[in-house]
């Protein structure tokens, strides 16, 4: 065989290519489609709904046929302070999902192999509005701000303590209710959009590191979820990330100093990464991301289809052993005949079909 041996010109003109070559693939860009033959299919289409009341119950109850046959596998129940709480029943919202309708609901989902993961918005987003919720109004010395802001005028949401001694036995006997009322093996623990946080007039949390209060915080739920109950924990991840650096900015990520936090936690939590606008280029960088962290992901999307179908195409490149799939949130309660209309869950499902197909 005639051996090619680059001499001279030749010798230039390869090295020319080669450069070129190493350029081109080191450029940032989407990542290559995956082969098919090396690519799982995703585990999961997930919907993530508010469950706040027994109205919100029954209507779901009855929409569970119709979301399976959707394709929804993976169904997360906000249900934070709406059950009825035995542990703490001062802690009960003001019409609280029933133990006999959580179990109709387990019976649903199933008999038609829906994933059933209760949610309870945990540090942050204990409050809406003007309305703050038990928690804080039954014990306000959990308050990260006990006394500031007034009817919650000029801020987002109130956040409790995470590092009140008394605490964490509350909140985790309501997570062990919500366990084995669902029946679940898994808790979805919120800690998005927390804006409060080492506030200066707490004499707990004063001068601390944010990353290091957060990265606490979800240590210590998952202690109790995953180390002691030996069940999976959820999270949505926007804390996480670095709003500057990936340019999703403070709601998508965090521009208040916690995002360091995501070299402290465990890697076995499973992130929901949430993203609602379009991005340039439709590429979302926290997916490769949390991956290359090690994280198991779980996209999310709301009602921008577009956006939508962009963070699901872009997921949908990287190998499914940890991205796990796509997650319909629709931040409001579930209506029979119509929740699985969802325009973005009925196109996540079209997109995870014809992405099984190709395999
Ligand atoms: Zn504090």
């Amino acid at each position: 065989m005639k051996k090619f041996k680059p001499t001279g010109r030749k010798l230039i003109i390869v090295s020319l290519l080669f450069a070129c070559v190493t350029f081109y693939n080191c450029r940032p860009r989407k990542p290559e489609a995956i082969p098919a033959a090396g690519r799982a299919e995703v585990k999961y289409l997930g919907l993530h709904v508010l469950v706040e009341n027994k109205k919100a119950a029954a209507e779901l109850i009855t929409e569970i046929p119709r979301l399976a046959r959707r394709g929804v596998n993976l169904l997360f129940v906000e249900v934070d302070y709406n059950y009825e709480y035995q542990s703490h029943p001062e802690l009960r919202g003001p019409d609280p999902v029933s133990a006999v309708q959580v179990k109709k609901l387990v019976s649903l989902c199933r008999q038609y192999r829906i994933r059933l993961i209760p949610e309870f918005q945990s540090f942050g987003h204990q409050s809406w509005e003007k309305k703050t919720f038990s928690l804080l109004t039954v014990y306000p010395q959990f308050d990260e701000t006990p006394g500031k802001y007034p009817d919650n005028q000029g801020i987002y949401c109130r956040s409790w303590c995470p590092l009140h001694p008394e605490l964490p036995d509350i909140i985790n006997a309501l997570y062990d209710e919500l366990l084995e009322a669902f029946e679940a093996d898994a808790l979805h623990v919120g800690m998005d959009e927390i804006f409060i946080i080492a506030d200066p007039d707490c004499p707990r949390c004063r001068g601390k590191d944010p990353a290091e209060l957060f990265a606490l915080a979800v240590k210590t739920a998952y202690d109790h979820i995953v180390l002691k109950r030996k069940k999976e924990m959820f999270m949505w991840g926007d804390r996480l990330l670095d709003g500057k650096a990936t340019g999703y900015g403070e709601w998508e990520a965090s521009l208040n100093g916690t995002h360091p936090a995501v070299d402290l936690i465990p890697g076995d939590i499973i992130i929901c990464d949430w993203h609602y606008e379009i991005m340039p280029d439709g590429v979302y960088p926290s997916i490769p991301f949390f991956l290359e962290k090690g994280f198991r992901v779980l996209p999310a999307s709301f009602k921008n289809e577009r956006a939508a179908a962009e963070l699901i195409d872009y997921s949908l490149q990287f190998p499914a052993d940890r991205m796990l799939g796509h997650l319909c949130t629709i931040w409001r309660q579930p209506e029979a005949g119509k929740t699985h209309k969802h325009p973005p869950l009925a196109l996540a499902a079209r997109r995870l079909r014809a992405s099984a197909q190709a395999l």
